[in-house]
């Protein structure tokens, strides 16, 4: 959208393949680097939310109003307890969102006129990170639409290269109609146990069908990793040094380098 600020949209239409832990974890290793960084979250299950310790009472002004039009991107920010990482929370209003705009002109382009009015503030801001809902519904395209590129979670279970042709038939969509620089940032596996000889055919699956759109960092499947959003704290902050943390530090730097490379191409 902008040179100074990277805009990448966590998406995968299947639940539970650790959408909401990439964007948390990500995000906190991107801060922890010295980026200023800004969660957008836009699934109405407010699980970034919660796991960033952002209290339900306290969601004034959430994606809701940013999608709404009723409040600016700065407005709607709030800071979090990691230094450097604010969030825009998600409340179950999200849910009705989609009728309300439908039949709106720009209803596909909300959330990118809302950034992009935030990239021209000259904000500091270096990232902002997208938690999109499991469903390629028109939030997913919102994020999208206001995307530099997409990073894609995928579990290492059997199943997990179903659904991802149909993921990226919508970004060739959104690429062909309203966002034709939208990239793919790349593709991560998650919670992979090394003792689950089908988790190994996964990866190497997975790897040949998407060569080098994978990135080598896998994450592994970690108990604090799941611990941590119940203290409401990244698993970052919550143990470093597990294992879980360790992969999205790597991970983070993996990100930073194709973003380089992305902005330099
Ligand atoms: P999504 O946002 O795609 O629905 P989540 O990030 O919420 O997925 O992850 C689904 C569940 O799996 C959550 O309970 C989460 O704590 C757990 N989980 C995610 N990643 C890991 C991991 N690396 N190790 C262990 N549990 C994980
Ligand atoms: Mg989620």
């Amino acid at each position: 959208m902008t040179n100074s600020l990277r805009i990448i949209t966590v998406a995968n239409q299947k639940g539970g393949v650790g959408k909401t832990t990439t964007t948390i974890n990500l995000a906190t290793a991107l801060a922890a680097i010295g980026e200023s960084v800004l969660i957008v979250d836009l699934d109405p299950q407010g699980n970034a939310s919660t796991g960033l310790g952002i209290d339900r009472r306290d969601r004034l002004i959430s994606s809701y109003d940013v999608l709404t039009g009723e409040a600016t991107i700065e407005a709607a920010a709030v800071a979090t307890a990691v230094p450097g990482l604010s969030i825009i929370p998600s409340t179950l209003d999200l849910l009705g969102v989609e009728m309300e705009i439908s039949n709106a002109p720009d209803r596909v382009l909300r959330l990118r006129n809302a950034l992009q009015a935030f990239a021209e503030q000259a904000s500091g801001f270096g990232y902002v990170l997208i938690d999109c809902p499991p469903s390629l519904n028109l939030l997913t395209l919102n994020s999208m639409a206001a995307a530099d590129s997409v990073l894609v979670p995928l579990q290492c279970e059997f199943f997990a290269l179903e659904g991802l042709s149909q993921l990226l038939e919508t970004v060739d969509q959104v690429r062909r109609t309203i966002n034709p620089t939208l990239n793919i940032q790349g593709i991560v596996l998650t919670m992979f146990d090394g003792r689950n000889n089908l988790a190994n055919q996964v990866v190497e699956d997975v790897r040949a069908n998407m060569g080098d759109k994978v990135y080598k960092t896998v994450i592994p499947r970690n108990v604090r990793v799941s611990e941590a959003p119940s203290h409401g704290k990244p698993a970052i902050l919550y143990d470093l040094k597990c294992s879980g943390s360790q992969a999205y530090l790597q991970l983070a730097s993996e990100v930073i380098r194709r973003e380089r490379q992305l902005r330099a191409a």
